[in-house]
């Protein structure tokens, strides 16, 4: 971690003297800003957060390529970038910026939206290529946030909803105008409609769930494909992919009051391979899971004051040798049989 702290400091350019002797480009911020580089080197911060690593997994699973890129935090930003050190390609964000912009467009399709874009400047090459935005790159981009926004099951409205509700209709220099913004997403997007026309779009429904609204199946196809259902009896949400009338594949399950508690994998209606359970207590786990239980090594349980308990899990139980490491960074060995602390 230290390492990456000295990798990542000497990575951007500006007043800090730590920051100097690099190449950099910084010219792809999503809407046009200039990004103020003292401020990035100053406040950078080192945590992916999971929910990000993973739907940045989602994206570039669906383009066909290999990630070529870090994914890195980066508090006070404001912003999601893509950016480039010495060949070493970053995507940089803020995850206040995403909230902020799922609360103006009611959507998280629209955080989405934006890592997809940022994602298309790498993989397409852009950010290998000197300078920084320009039109022609911003397009290529927001086409292949479509192409990937239809894939995942995103309505057009939902793929365009970032860039509707955030960017102006006038062009900068870096940026072209909304209009035809807009236009090259529901190119990107049309295009894998043809490719992958099985795809149903999942839902325009609000996060939150209403009691009054319909429960079952409301969006999609749940039984084969993707689809959104709500449980008649506890209200909670399930949107992604569905085989066999049962929760298979990828998907994200939310709360009845729109909370999200579980994003990975499934297989017949539980839980397996790679997800994130968010608990009520405020703690989570992340790592594997195999019928519907914890299970997997070195598996993190995360508690709500950022103490890290990193351990195998078998069967939903904590077995054998772990490492505390506590938010002070202090570390111990500790001792699990049968998901019993022996010391
Ligand atoms: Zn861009």
């Amino acid at each position: 971690m230290r390492a990456f702290l000295i990798f990542f400091l000497v990575a951007f350019p500006g007043i800090n003297s730590f920051c100097q002797n690099a190449e950099i480009v910084v010219g792809n911020s999503y809407f046009g800003t200039t990004i103020n580089e003292k401020e990035i080197c100053d406040r950078v911060a080192f945590t992916t957060r999971p929910e990000v690593t993973m739907a940045v997994e989602n994206i570039v699973k669906r383009s066909g390529l290999k990630q070529n890129f870090y994914v890195m935090e980066c508090p006070n930003t404001d912003n999601c970038f893509a950016a480039t050190r010495n060949g070493e390609r970053l995507i940089v964000y803020d995850a206040r910026f995403f909230n902020r912009l799922n609360t103006v467009t009611r959507t998280d399709w629209a955080a989405l939206s934006i890592l997809a874009h940022e994602i298309g400047h790498h993989l397409q090459g852009h950010t290998i290529k000197s300078g920084g935005s320009d039109h022609n790159r911003e397009l290529e981009a927001d086409e292949f946030s479509g192409f990937v926004m239809y894939q995942m099951g995103a309505t057009l409205a939902e793929a365009q909803s970032a860039i509707q509700s955030v960017t102006t209709e006038y062009a900068t220099s870096s940026h072209p105008p909304r209009s035809v913004r807009l236009k090259a997403i529901e190119t990107g997007y049309t295009n894998a409609r043809e490719l992958y026309p099985g795809v149903t779009a999942a839902t325009d429904a609000p996060v939150t769930v209403a009691k009054e609204m319909k429960t079952g199946c409301i969006a999609g196809n749940c039984t084969e494909g993707r689809g959104t259902a709500i449980n008649s009896r506890t209200f909670e949400r399930y949107e992604g992919d569905w085989h066999l009338g049962k929760r298979h594949g990828y998907g994200r399950e939310f709360s009845e009051d729109g909370q999200l508690t579980y994003i990975g994998g499934f297989e017949t209606g539980k839980y397996s391979g790679n997800g994130i359970l968010f608990l009520s207590n405020g703690d989570r786990y992340e790592g594997g899971f195999r019928n519907g239980k914890m299970h997997g090594k070195n598996s993190r349980y995360i508690f709500r004051n950022g103490d890290i308990l990193t351990i195998n899990y078998d069967q939903g139980l904590r077995q054998g040798f772990g490492i505390l490491t506590r938010n002070s960074g202090e570390q111990s060995n500790t001792y699990f049989k049968n998901d019993r602390r022996i010391h």
